[in-house]
């Protein structure tokens, strides 16, 4: 059970690689006892129209190029049963209506879209590919030479800390989602002290809006075996005056709902945190962990 904690990054069928009904997603949340529920699909801005639109053709190109696109779609008959789901779980669980907002620097416009939706109570702002390159995902580390990856590695911090100094988020998701495939699927280690100072950057450009970050537990049960952030980082952000922290399965499916969150919360205590944060209207609720 995970009496009294928060789960605030999960995926429905809303999302172009979400499996469940939403009204699953919230059974299992009450079942384990959250005391808040965040529902985030994929509102990726740079893949936000259909396949063609971007020059794909759609019926002769591979899933993989197709898996992420038209999340307007996604998103729109969203609308409708998220209002009807909202009003169903009044009183059982605090339910949030987020979104996870992905490359909107990629695509300024179509984030200010998503963005004036009045009905978000909250937006994690994530990056999952470099501008102009796939999702981290699909690119193949072993192909590449080490300079390379470090080149890449270089680009996707700048452009995170490019994302904060916008801001227009309420937590930054996943920070070091690259690693889950570089280090994890692919087995390359990498030093994370050559991106410590760029990190500090990043939380003191949040901490000086009032923005925060996840501690994202999907990378405990991949082969990477460790949260995003890891602690390295967790503690720098303490250190520099970090508060405001989420937590975070990432789930795509309803079994998936809170897994790793009562692990990521004992990593924030030992980091020295006492509370977690979930959103209400964009404004940061403070739950004791
Ligand atoms: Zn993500
Ligand atoms: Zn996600």
């Amino acid at each position: 059970m995970l009496n009294g904690l928060i789960d605030c990054h999960t995926h429905c069928r809303f999302s172009p690689d979400g499996q469940d009904e939403p009204i699953q997603l919230a059974q299992k949340a009450i079942e384990r006892g959250l005391t808040a529920w965040a529902l985030t699909d994929h509102c990726e801005c740079n893949t936000w129209f259909e396949p063609e639109h971007y020059g794909i053709d759609s019926k002769t190109a591979d899933y993989d190029d197709i898996i992420m696109y038209n999340c307007r779609k996604y998103h729109n008959d969203s609308i409708e049963p998220i209002n009807v789901l909202a009003q169903q779980l009044e009183g059982r669980i605090e339910f949030v209506r987020g979104a996870e907002l992905g490359q909107p620097l990629q695509a300024v416009e179509i984030a200010d879209e998503i963005l004036s939706d009045k009905a978000l109570d909250f937006v994690i702002g994530s990056l999952h590919n470099n501008a102009g390159l796939p999702d981290f995902y699909y690119l193949q580390y072993d192909k590449m030479t080490a300079e390379e990856i470090t080149k890449l590695l270089d680009d996707y911090f700048a452009q995170l800390l490019e994302m904060c100094e916008w801001g227009r988020f309420d937590v930054l998701g996943h920070i070091t989602y690259p690693l889950r495939y570089i280090t994890g699927k692919y087995a390359i280690s990498i030093d994370l002290n050559r991106y410590k100072d760029i990190c500090a950057q990043i939380f003191k450009t949040l901490i000086g809006k009032g923005k925060g970050i996840e501690i994202n537990t999907s990378g405990l049960f991949t082969d990477y075996k460790t949260t995003m952030p890891d602690r390295s980082l967790l503690a720098l952000y303490k250190d520099l005056g970090g508060e405001v922290l989420s937590l975070g399965s990432d789930a795509h499916c309803a079994e998936k709902i809170g897994q790793g969150i009562d692990i990521g919360a004992q990593i924030a205590k030992d980091c020295g945190f006492k509370y977690c944060t979930y959103f209400k209207n964009h404004k940061p609720v403070f739950i004791n962990l």
